[in-house]
């Protein structure tokens, strides 16, 4: 079963433009929707798990058409928002059990079944008669992946999975997303390209609304072999550089800038070729795409 989304458009009253005929063919596994603030990621995830609705455009997962079919879309649907809007006085087992019984899940057996492995899925049996109040940022993550996965869900949305967790709370967020089953198609939005770098096969980036590529990860980095380089420079020469070269990133090392740069051939007997990574797969696209002035209507 694959999602696909066809010439998607959305103008909010405001006259922004969040999405511009955005087409994408998503197959089953975990496919990554790159881009920065404000580039349409939030706008396309709602739209796509029917809580928002397209000016223009279809949307179809397998046989059913999200745009008119909303309730068959929602019973094949997991959703985990940015914020999870979790009820701080109930316990995990509780609001599971909720969610489960929304979900049609009726007999009561069969709803301890489905909780209890989802508690153990998530790893939070020992915590499932705690209140969500008391849960850390990662342990309420983890919560809305169980919710997610509620009735063995066809279609999984993950808005912004890493936001705000700490490096060890990530680490177990993403080893927890990668084993979610391969049949299922899993859609994640995020602005940190090492999210997608780390569990994707598949990958498009959006920007100003418009999707500048799709592919996969590993090619699009094939790609860019023999293409960049790399140069420590100081704070001084720094704008100098900017100036001449294709600068795709600068990061400091041990204080000191590096600069990577894009470049068909060496740009100066100065700069060491780089092994390209999805970094510089971003950067240059970004760079390369059409300029954000040009998809956004006043
Ligand atoms: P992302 O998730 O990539 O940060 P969003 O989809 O949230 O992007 O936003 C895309 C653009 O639409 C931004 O310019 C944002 O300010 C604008 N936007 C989002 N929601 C609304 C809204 N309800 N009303 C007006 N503009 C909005």
């Amino acid at each position: 079963m694959k999602l696909t989304i066809d010439d998607v458009s959305k103008t909010y009253p405001n006259g922004t433009q969040a999405l511009k005929d955005v087409s994408l063919t998503i197959p089953p596994g975990m496919f990554g929707l790159l881009g920065p603030n404000g580039a349409g990621k939030s706008t396309l995830m709602r739209t796509i798990a029917t809580l928002q609705e397209p000016d223009a455009g279809s949307v179809r997962l397998g046989d059913i058409d999200v745009l008119t079919e909303k309730q068959a879309l929602r019973k094949r649907l997991g959703y985990l928002p940015q914020e999870i809007g979790v009820y701080d006085n109930v316990t995990a087992e509780t609001l599971l059990d909720h969610f489960a019984t929304l979900k049609g899940i009726d007999g009561r057996d069969e709803r301890r079944r489905v909780v209890d492995a989802l508690l153990d899925r998530v790893n939070l049996t020992d915590a499932r008669d705690q209140e969500l109040g008391g849960y850390s940022g990662g342990m309420k993550r983890r919560f809305g992946i169980a919710v997610a996965l509620i009735g063995d869900p066809d279609l999984i949305i993950v808005d912004e999975p890493t936001a705000g967790l700490d490096p060890a709370e990530r680490v177990r967020f993403l080893n927890l997303l990668s084993e979610i089953g391969e049949d299922s198609v899993v859609l994640l939005s995020t602005h940190i390209v090492a999210d997608v770098r780390e569990l994707c096969t598949q990958m498009a980036i959006i920007r100003g609304g418009e999707i500048i590529f799709e592919g996969e990860p590993q090619a699009a980095i094939g790609d860019l072999e023999g293409q960049i380089w790399h140069k420590t420079v100081t704070k001084e020469t720094l704008p100098d550089h900017e100036d001449q070269f294709d600068v795709l990133s600068t990061k400091l090392v041990a204080g000191r800038p590096v600069i990577r740069v894009h470049s068909d051939g060496r740009p100066h007997s100065s700069f060491e070729p780089a092994d390209p990574d999805l970094e510089d797969v971003y950067f240059t696209r970004m760079k390369n795409g059409r300029s954000p002035e040009q998809v956004s209507v006043a």
